[in-house]
């Protein structure tokens, strides 16, 4: 795989990088895109990874359909996979792993001790095998593009991280994997999270101020759906997810419940009347990759 990149990179083409765990739907589809469109060589990578998994999870029984994923990974114009078997990638329980720091024990992490842990290992492995690149995440997995964000740059990866918007069914659920979990009643039911974020970002573009009344009304929204079972309803700054009980600028709105033995995640970004966006925020203002192919 390495050995692929490096004469990508040799021949002048900028590497294009798509970690997932497969089971591939439109989102994923639309970060191979997006790097098709930006890099002159696409690599997916498709690795359920045993680490980011707490005992209690669903590692096995997690979807897995390669043929089905190679078919849209080649039909998306990528031009290399590398899937591992697990061995490949550890053999044992690791003796060395990477920290994902104290972002990680908050939100998704409190929910789910050592999973940040086992995502900045095995992506500090893939950016490593991979070599210098583009490497593509989703906006979905909102605190894990931020902690990916701070890998990169604590760590030094020659990666440049790049977010991709959320993809959705058309009544607004986020695509995931583990929307196949999900049976009718819950299926519906779990509309509520994007109505419940959607709703707490309209306040807030509408001038609310106060974070906690808004994640409120967000758990609040959540909850009326009786299958619904809570886990978190935030209003939190973008960068460092802390709470933002005070909104004076971008904030992120998140949240995660479970319908029936899915465990959902969905957030979406919200700006206040006379704020800057959050891209302009982060000092990137929003501006197209620069750069060959
Ligand atoms: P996963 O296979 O769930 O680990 O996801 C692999 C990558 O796809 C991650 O960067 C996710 O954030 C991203 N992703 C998953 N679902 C979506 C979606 N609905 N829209 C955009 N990106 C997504």
């Amino acid at each position: 795989f390495r050995a692929a990149l490096d004469a990508a990179r040799a021949a002048g083409r900028t590497v294009g990088l798509v970690p997932t765990m497969g089971y591939l739907h439109e989102g994923h589809a639309s970060l191979i895109r997006r790097a098709r469109a930006e890099c002159g060589a696409v690599a997916v990578t498709i690795f359920v990874n045993p680490l980011q998994f707490g005992p209690a999870e669903d590692l096995a029984r997690y979807p897995r359909d390669l043929d089905r994923d190679l078919e849209i990974c080649a039909r998306e114009g990528a031009d290399l996979v590398f899937h591992p078997p697990v061995e490949e990638m550890y053999s044992g329980d690791p003796e060395v792993t990477v920290s994902a720091g104290p972002i990680a024990g908050i939100l998704e992490g409190a929910s789910r001790p050592g999973h940040f842990d086992g995502v900045v290992t095995v992506v500090a492995k893939l950016f490593n095998i991979a070599g210098p690149c583009r490497a593509y995440f989703g906006e979905k997995d909102a605190q894990q593009l931020v902690v990916i964000r701070r890998l990169a740059r604590a760590l030094d990866f020659p990666v440049e991280v790049v977010g991709c918007p959320t993809v959705r069914e058309p009544d607004g659920l986020a695509m995931s994997s583990r929307n196949v979990y999900l049976g009718v009643e819950e299926r519906a039911a779990a509309k509520a999270l994007k109505r419940g974020l959607d709703r707490a970002a309209k306040a807030v573009e509408g001038g609310e101020r106060d974070g906690r009344r808004v994640a409120e009304g967000m758990a609040r929204a959540v909850s009326s759906e009786v299958v619904a079972r809570l886990d978190y309803a935030v209003c939190v700054d973008p960068e460092t997810l802390a709470e933002a009980a005070e909104i004076a600028g971008p904030v992120l709105l998140a949240v995660a419940a479970r319908f029936g033995s899915a465990r959902l995640i969905d957030n979406v970004t919200a700006t206040p009347p006379g704020a800057r966006g959050p891209d302009a925020a982060r000092g990137h203002g929003g501006a197209a990759i620069q750069g060959g192919r």
